[in-house]
């Protein structure tokens, strides 16, 4: 069997750093959601991010829940959140008994698309609007910040793909009420399951730490006034965490290394289109995304399988959210006429997430565009 190459898999660092908190860890008996990882993983997260408050949690899926839950969102609530995205960005909405309406994306960031937004204001005041920053690109950003302000919505930025990633220079993350960062697995720096709320409010941020462990409220005994969650993040992990914060410039350079490999090696087969950042953005490209022009023979499946023959992972693109069965009941807005196919349904069709692993040799990169340029007879 040929050499596992992965879509993106846990890198730790080279020095061993996370070992090393996770060693203190054990030595002091901070074994529990307590202890110094978890304090300096959200004092260096809030110094590398230029940010008020951080409060380190058991998932990015934990922070959006939570961040809905700061922003007041209830009970019939509607947030607007883009489509094309993990359902992790979506289900938190529903946790909360609120509805969620989604949001097309635009073609050539794969983002949010301003017009979809617009047409979805027309017709409904919602209480937040997720947005994503999809494989680390960003939209516009400038646009769809000033519409949410004109109808006075706060923003949380889903930002578990795009940590690193940057618009205008300012870090994504940081331009809405709140940020939601993702440390799981596949992410660009992992604590193996982890996540974190990052906003300028501080006070916003201290009543997701008092949810996040239970809700205690202060009194000698067990006492509780609010519903509460078992969200904190562990003090192992949190070593984990601290040492994959310093090789994170390391694995941005490696992953935008990898787009540049991707870029020139098909830059002479024009069915492949490579997702590019936009000109106000530095990205952390956290996976290289592809599309197959419509008029090509080869579908993007046959080149995940033929891939997957050689031992070599890569993905569809997200399926859009309209059209999950669990969506159904919920309100879509298109970028382009509703009689068109959306963008974001286009873009599931002649995607690819091609294989990202920033510890992937030129030697496993020319194996992958090797077998790419042979499904298209290159
Ligand atoms: C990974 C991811 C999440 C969820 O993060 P977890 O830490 O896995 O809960 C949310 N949104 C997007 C866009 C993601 O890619």
């Amino acid at each position: 069997m040929k050499k596992k190459i992965y879509l993106a898999s846990p890198h730790m660092s080279k020095e061993g750093y996370e070992k090393q908190f996770i060693e203190e860890a054990f030595q002091t008996n901070w074994l529990s959601t307590v202890g110094e990882n978890i304090n300096q993983l959200e004092i260096e997260m809030k110094q590398y991010m230029n940010i008020n408050a951080a409060v380190a949690l058991s998932s990015g899926t934990a922070a959006i829940h939570l961040g809905l839950k700061a922003l007041n969102v209830g009970k019939g609530d509607i947030v607007f959140v883009s489509d094309l995205t993990f359902v992790a960005s979506v289900n938190p909405i529903i946790y909360l008994n609120a509805i969620p309406v989604l949001i097309d994306s635009e073609p050539d960031t794969w983002n949010m698309s301003p017009i979809a937004l617009q047409k979805a204001f027309k017709k409904y005041q919602p209480k937040a609007v997720i947005l994503v920053h999809l494989y680390g690109q960003v939209g516009n950003l400038e646009e769809i910040m000033k519409i949410c302000k004109q109808h006075q919505v706060p923003v949380l930025e889903d930002a578990a793909e795009s940590l690193g990633t940057t618009y205008r220079g300012k870090l994504t993350g940081t331009f809405g009420e709140l940020g939601a960062l993702s440390f799981n697995g596949n992410k660009i720096i992992t604590t193996t399951s982890g996540g974190m709320l990052i906003s300028h409010h501080t006070e916003m941020l201290e009543k997701v730490r008092f949810w996040s462990t239970q809700a205690k409220d202060p009194a000698p005994y067990y006492e509780h006034s609010q519903i509460g969650y078992n969200y904190r993040m562990s003090n192992v992990l949190a070593g984990i965490g601290r040492g994959q914060l310093k090789v994170l410039e390391e694995r941005i350079r490696q992953k935008r290394k990898i787009f540049e490999i991707y870029q020139k090696a098909f830059e002479d087969l024009p069915e492949i289109e490579m997702l590019t950042e936009s000109k106000e953005v530095q990205s952390n490209y956290w996976l290289s995304v592809m599309t197959i022009k419509k008029e090509a023979r080869v579908k993007p499946l046959e080149v995940v399988n033929a891939l997957e023959k050689e031992n070599i992972e890569a993905r569809l693109v997200w399926k859009p959210m309209h059209l999950q069965p669990l969506m159904k009941p919920y309100a879509f807005f298109q970028h382009n006429d509703a009689t068109e196919k959306s963008v974001s349904e286009d873009l599931f069709t002649r995607g690819v997430c091609l294989p990202s692993d920033t510890k992937n040799t030129e030697e496993d990169m020319e194996r992958i565009i090797q077998i790419i340029k042979t499904c298209f007879n290159k």
